[in-house]
């Protein structure tokens, strides 16, 4: 193998440029040249591919986003979009690619291997943390701490005016982000899509919460909740309730996305964008490399976007049993 592609597609995440990094050094090291793809699939259906050595790629580890540029592309969704992604990787004289992204960039580069020449491994690189075939994906660390920093300010604000606050985390339709954020916070709750929410049991227990003397409450609600956390601040307290409780909504928002990479996501993205090299150098095809455990795993590419990942329920009720 001479020639590889890689790109970052979907949402970016923090650790990206750190799995970017080692995909080139690890091919330079291998003899392989990388041609970094601008804009996710809209630059590979489009051309936009150009050689990245092993020095430009320095400096780039700590830094948030992706200096590839993601976007998300409409075209590539249709099997004419796909085609001329095919024909530019032929011009191009790319024989492999490597994709980083969440589930439905994975979900794309599954389709485009199975009606290509060209071997294709995914790289999981999503703040979500939902895909199967790794136990942590790029990206979910550094926004848990991020989301993390932003609950213990409003922790002091809530703790001085007595309020209780509804905070919206990011996530999609899976609750990993709201878990952790919960437990890690010190959260009275976690509310999150993999499980029903009895909300008459969540007011009770905030105004108990209160009752005996707690000066704060912080309920977090995953984006995935329905009608998020407006929605189900209005739910417990509707405008003509009786209930007099100061409470605030606040949605954390793409701040969640930014910022400098953790520890965890610069070696977890360093470890894998070696790994998937190696993949390609050892003619796998429609893989994703995963950790699990700690030890790398390979993941059929199907398997990995189609198997949404949750976070345990033993997780919510250690928050649960921690809350008081
Ligand atoms: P995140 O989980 O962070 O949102 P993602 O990879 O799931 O990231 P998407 O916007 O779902 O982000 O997908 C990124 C790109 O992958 C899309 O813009 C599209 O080009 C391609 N893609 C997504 N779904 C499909 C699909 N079903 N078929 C072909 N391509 C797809």
């Amino acid at each position: 193998m001479q020639r590889i592609a890689v790109l970052t597609s979907g949402g970016d995440a923090p650790g990206m440029n750190a799995a970017l990094r080692s995909v080139v050094r690890a091919a330079d090291a291998a003899g392989v040249e990388v041609l970094g793809v601008r804009d996710g699939y809209r630059g590979l259906h489009r051309g936009w591919m150009e050689p990245i050595d092993a020095r430009a790629v320095s400096g780039i580890l700590h830094i948030g986003g992706t200096i590839l540029g993601t976007a998300r592309s409409h075209t590539f969704r249709s099997i004419e979009g796909r085609q001329d992604a095919l024909k530019m990787m032929h011009e191009h004289g790319v024989e492999g690619l490597i994709v980083i992204g969440g589930d439905g960039s994975l979900k794309g580069a599954d389709l485009l291997a199975q009606e290509g020449d060209v071997p294709v491994v995914g790289v999981p690189g999503t703040i979500d943390n939902d895909l199967t075939g790794s136990d942590f994906t790029i990206g979910f660390d550094t926004a848990v701490n991020t989301a993390l920093e932003a609950v213990d300010r409003i922790r002091d604000t809530a703790s001085s005016h007595h309020r209780l606050f509804f905070i919206e985390v990011m996530g999609r339709q899976a609750g990993w982000i709201a878990t952790y954020v919960g437990i890690a916070g010190g959260a009275t709750a976690a509310l999150v899509p993999e499980q029903g929410v009895d909300l008459d049991a969540l007011r009770d227990r905030v105004r108990d919460s209160f009752d005996m003397g707690k000066r704060f409450c912080l309920v977090v609600v995953a984006e995935g909740q329905p009608g998020g956390a407006r929605a189900v601040a209005e739910e417990i307290f509707p405008a003509d309730s009786d209930v007099e409780l100061d409470h605030r909504v606040t949605s954390l928002g793409h701040m969640q996305r930014g910022g400098s990479p953790s520890m965890r996501d610069r070696v977890l993205g360093a470890r894998l964008g070696d790994a998937a090299v190696q993949a390609l150098l050892d003619d796998c095809n429609r893989i994703m490399v995963g950790e699990v455990r700690l030890e790398l795993n390979h993941c059929p590419l199907t398997t990995a976007w189609s198997q949404e990942s949750h976070p345990p329920s033993h997780l919510l009720g250690l928050l649960d049993r921690l809350a008081r």
